[in-house]
């Protein structure tokens, strides 16, 4: 089937208690290993890009690809352009074929964040797309964005009711406590703020920094009301790696399919390990 927008996507989890794995590929094989994980355990999935690797790749690229894996299999699939800041980036994504993208205007006061959020939500209503925002700061290391530890702010259950009033942003990003990369020790996630933000907005919430939160954090954190994880580092890592191990036998392999597809596998029995965590393995029916 073509992309489709995420917002039917993260509905039907919001409503039936499950979250939709969100995951950031750089290379086509990546993307294909996410797709393979999906189609593989009837799973509804996001495909993610960074703005970075919109730059590296092209919008237009990565959005064909996309598009032709979305039309070779039945899962649901939506492209999702993570963290932008920048106005002409969305646009040039949404024109390129993204069903999903995300403006982060936190660094801002909050009536700034309303304003850019507003003009996003106006823009790609009228596109069928999708829309994220942040609401908080997330800490961490994401593509150009670094947030520091003491930057990093805490989403207030109020904000986020007056943010999705003021903006009728259709999904919210709170900052929980959780951080882009890997966490040096265990993450520090407000459960008991995202089960208030959860019973005072009705939108599907998103959790970022999902790489390497511990399997029984993740299922409270869908529990209470996350209906999209993030994850981006983890998958970079089991791809990395694999890709090492190759050269670290065979130093002067040079097919790339020698090292790509082992580095796919890794992907893609990563990708289902997350699936199964978020709960939303064989629920790719719920959207059809
Ligand atoms: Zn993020």
């Amino acid at each position: 089937m073509p992309l489709v927008s995420s917002t039917p996507l993260l509905q039907a989890a919001r409503q039936n208690g499950y979250a939709v794995g969100a995951f950031n590929v750089h290379t086509l094989e990546m993307l294909q290993a996410v797709v393979e994980s999906a189609e593989e355990t009837d799973s509804p999935l996001i495909l993610q890009s960074t703005v970075g690797t919109v730059k590296h790749l092209g919008a237009d690229y990565l959005a064909a690809a996309a598009a032709t894996a979305a039309n070779r299999t039945r899962v649901p699939i939506a492209l999702h352009l993570d963290h932008c800041t920048d106005f002409d980036t969305i646009v040039q994504c949404i024109r390129a074929g993204y069903t999903s993208v995300m403006i982060d205007a936190s660094m801002h006061p909050f009536e700034e964040n309303v304003a850019q959020t507003k003009r996003i939500v106006d823009i790609a209503r009228a596109a069928g797309v999708n829309v994220e925002a942040e609401l908080g700061k997330v800490g961490g290391v994401e593509d150009d964005i670094v947030v520091g530890e003491h930057e990093a702010l805490l989403a207030d259950p109020q904000d986020c009711v007056r943010f999705v009033e003021l903006t009728g942003v259709p999904t919210l990003a709170p900052a929980v406590g959780t951080a882009h990369g890997i966490y040096k020790g265990d993450p520090n996630i407000d459960f008991e703020r995202i089960r208030s933000i959860a019973a005072a907005v009705s939108v599907p919430l998103v959790l970022h920094g999902g790489s390497g939160i511990p399997e029984e954090q993740v299922k409270r954190c869908v529990a209470l009301g996350m209906s999209k994880m993030n994850i981006a580092t983890e998958i970079r890592i089991v791809f990395s790696n694999a890709i090492k191990e190759v050269f670290a036998t065979n130093p002067d392999e040079n097919d790339p399919r020698k090292y790509m597809i082992p580095a796919k596998k890794a992907v893609k029995a990563a990708a289902i390990e997350k699936m199964r965590m978020l709960g939303c393995i064989g629920k790719a029916a719920d959207c059809r």
